[in-house]
């Protein structure tokens, strides 16, 4: 991990360091564009046969239904069980609480203007499968899904290798009375939410991270439905000060590099001895990360920043817009105010990234590559369109029509000015 003092970086350098250098894979872009091409002409026939290329299995059915779901279920341990029950009940507990309705409001007299909340009907939810499956991810976008009231809820996840899926998945789907699990994963899953297959309904919305291939398969089909945000790697950033805890700082930081050897685990501090034994922390905790190939290249394209204050680290942060931002220091209080671009804050040296991760309630599906700069984290909002309602009295029409009439003539567009001046013609008559 390369180290940098904060007041030696140029413009340009801090540039460059927040910039999430993606490489440009013209190969990928390729191996998309023919899935999305296939799904749409041959439907069904190319999920088989991608699982069969990709997956390596033969699938003879495109999806598990409740039934087999259940059998599926019965076989999860009842230590994962309950953990995922708890992480569920705050899940749900959290995103319930974000539902609110508005105050009508009365802009002039007589003229009411509300908005309303709908879900929208069909959502399109991708839990990751290939290298690991994530039930999770399975909780953070279906629970919010049930909560906005979404009618249908199409779940895509890739087979395993004995073409079904895992228990934990199964078990998820029976605790959320989700009917149906389609096993189809990659930009193929993708595809087939965007333009439908004869199996697979087509959705109005598709959320949920991936690969290379299901995020680049997102942005490719965005004239076609709406996808929750663009992604792409996972990172952190924790900015550490001297009451930080450098066991616990590593620890975080090799969480998000074991996620792929292109996660970014950035740490910022105002003090040098705390780097030195982060570092050597990372080291020593490396040794023992099944996962540890993954984690050390991850480390090696990560770096660290050393500051003067607080406040300097904040900037880079706010430059930087992690997904994930740590404050691994006593006090918080007067920073979170300045905080200005982040997915997701974990505050103080005892909360831990894994616990939003998996279940203190927050969602976990939350902007990469500096999208926090304009893009929230999933939420139930998102599964949410909001309506503009609005009513005028004979009271509301007279306050009102003079300025519309006259906004109508300037613009030069009669018609628009006729519907006031018609209705208030009837009145007067
Ligand atoms: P995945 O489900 O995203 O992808 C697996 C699928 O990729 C396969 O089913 C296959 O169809 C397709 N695929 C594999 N090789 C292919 C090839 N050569 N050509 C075409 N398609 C191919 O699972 P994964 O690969 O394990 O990736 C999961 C990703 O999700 C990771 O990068 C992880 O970091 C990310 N993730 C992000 C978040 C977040 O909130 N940001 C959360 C969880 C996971």
């Amino acid at each position: 991990m390369k180290i940098y003092n904060y007041t030696d970086l140029s413009k340009s350098k801090i540039e460059e360091l927040c910039s999430r250098q993606i490489e440009d894979d013209k190969l990928i872009e390729e191996r998309v564009t023919e899935i999305i091409n296939s799904v749409k002409s041959e439907g069904d026939k190319a999920l088989i046969d991608f699982a069969k290329a990709f997956d390596k299995v033969e699938l003879e059915k495109l999806f598990l239904d409740t039934e087999e779901l259940k059998a599926i279920a019965s076989n999860i341990p009842a230590e994962a069980k309950t953990a995922i029950e708890t992480a569920y009940k705050n899940i749900k507990t959290f995103h319930q609480s974000q539902l609110k309705t508005e105050d009508k409001v009365e802009t002039m007299p007589g003229v009411i203007c509300w908005r309303e909340a709908r879900a929208i009907e069909r959502v399109g939810l991708y839990i990751p499968g290939g290298t690991a499956v994530l039930p999770s991810t399975f909780l953070m976008l279906a629970t919010p899904a049930i909560i906005a009231g979404c009618k249908e809820i199409v779940v895509c996840s890739p087979p395993q290798s004995d073409g079904k899926t895992n228990c934990y998945l199964a078990y998820c789907a029976v605790l959320l009375g989700i009917e149906k699990i389609y096993l189809i994963g990659g930009a193929q899953a993708v595809a087939a939410m965007a333009f439908g297959t004869e199996t697979v309904p087509k959705v109005y919305k598709i959320f949920g991270p991936g690969n290379r291939y299901v995020t680049t398969a997102k942005t490719r089909v965005q004239n076609q439905v709406a996808i929750d945000m663009p992604a792409g790697p996972s990172e952190v950033l924790v900015i550490a000060d001297e009451s930080s805890n450098p066991v616990f700082v590593a620890a975080d930081l090799l969480a998000q590099a074991e996620h792929g050897t292109d996660s970014q685990a950035i740490l910022v501090s105002t003090s040098n001895e705390i780097i030195e034994e982060t570092l050597k922390q990372i080291e020593i905790q490396l040794t023992v990360l099944p996962r540890k190939e993954i984690a050390s290249k991850a480390i090696a394209n990560s770096y660290a920043i050393l500051v003067d204050n607080l406040n300097l680290a904040m900037d880079f942060s706010n430059e930087y817009a992690p997904e994930h931002l740590i404050l691994a220091t006593e006090s918080f209080e007067n920073f979170i105010s300045l905080i200005i671009n982040a997915g997701s804050v974990f505050l103080g040296n005892l909360t831990p990234e894994s616990a939003g991760d998996y279940a203190s309630g927050t969602n976990h599906t939350l902007p990469t590559s500096g999208f926090a700069k304009a893009y929230s984290g999933v939420s139930t909002d998102a599964f949410l369109k909001k309506i503009t309602f609005q009513h005028l009295s004979t009271n509301g029409l007279k306050n009102i029509g003079a300025t519309v009439e006259t906004l109508a003539q300037a613009e030069g567009l009669q018609a628009h000015k006729n519907a006031i001046t018609l209705r208030l013609k009837t009145l007067k008559g």
